[in-house]
């Protein structure tokens, strides 16, 4: 069922609770993919009911940033949700969720804002703003749908690990599982941005998995220093690439790793034809 309205999301919603149902979230921004899927799966498996909500968060987006030229393919990702028999697609227009005519701006709105030491670093620090955008979007889906547990993308492991931050910071009610990153054969990881990408341009992508899959390689062969683990980075990157950041963090805290051990998530960001490719990977895990 779609619907648009946050009022009718909750009169749905408390039919449910009324019947004592357990509800699945799972938030995205549309064009929907098998990385997707796999999280709404995980939901069906989980819950007796699922939202999927499908919403182009206008405040995660810079002025500079893609927010107009964003894929939206609603009609596609409905049917995908139905093949899934996903319960509710929430697809709200912007005046929906933040009031007709309404400046986006934390000057006029509340935001939910994470702490700086989340935030000032990896995505954050070159997209100033976007994990406000993010926890205020997600807050405010949480009190519409008001479900037992949310789904995210490891593929976003920094917004993940904002996420679980926020929830037990403010002793939100939710629980939050993570889910595998979701690959093309290839290795590349999914994104409704990849899109974007010639058939060159996806080739030129891959060497983000390459860069990480070679570290964890390097790693299992005994290197633990970080800086002759970056190093390693260089041989796969070209003058297509424009690397952003190669970074070694703590998989919970995101505190830096001088050396990389079995807590460490390392994590990349490269533009390539102009498009910014994100990936990561636990040096330790599959
Ligand atoms: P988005 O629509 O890009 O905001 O993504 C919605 C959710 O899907 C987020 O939790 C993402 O981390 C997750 N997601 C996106 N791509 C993938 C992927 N390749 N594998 C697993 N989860 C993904």
């Amino acid at each position: 069922m779609l619907l648009n309205k946050i009022e009718d999301v909750r009169k749905q919603v408390a039919e449910w609770k009324k019947q004592g149902l357990k509800i699945g979230l799972v938030p995205t921004m549309g064009a929907l993919h098998e990385g997707h899927l796999s999280l709404i799966k995980k939901a069906k498996a989980n819950c007796d009911k699922v939202v999927v909500s499908v919403f182009v968060n206008p405040i995660q987006f810079g002025p500079s940033e893609d927010f107009d030229k964003y894929p939206r393919t609603l009609d596609a990702d409905t049917k995908l949700c139905d093949t899934e028999s996903v319960d509710i697609v929430f697809a709200p227009a912007p005046a929906e969720m933040y009031g007709e005519g309404q400046r986006l701006s934390n000057d006029t709105l509340t935001y939910v804002c994470p702490p700086f030491f989340y935030v000032n670093k990896l995505c954050g620090k070159s997209r100033v703003g976007h994990f406000d955008g993010v926890c205020t979007v997600v807050m405010k889906l949480f009190n519409i749908v008001q479900p037992d547990c949310a789904f995210f993308g490891q593929k976003d492991a920094q917004q993940v690990i904002i996420i679980k931050k926020m929830v037990k910071d403010l002793n939100v009610p939710i629980e939050i599982t993570q889910c595998p990153i979701v690959r093309e054969s290839s290795g590349l990881a999914l994104s409704s941005r990849n899109k974007y990408l010639s058939e060159e341009g996806k080739k030129d992508a891959l060497a983000l998995s390459k860069v990480l899959n070679n570290i964890k390689a390097c790693y299992q062969k005994g290197i633990t220093d970080v800086s002759a683990l970056k190093e390693t980075a260089y041989s796969f990157l070209t003058d297509k690439h424009d690397l952003e950041y190669l970074e070694f963090v703590d998989k919970t805290t995101l505190e830096d790793k001088e050396k990389a051990d079995r807590e460490t998530l390392v994590l990349v960001a490269c533009r390539v034809e102009n498009v910014r490719l994100i990936d990561n990977i636990y040096i330790e895990e599959n």
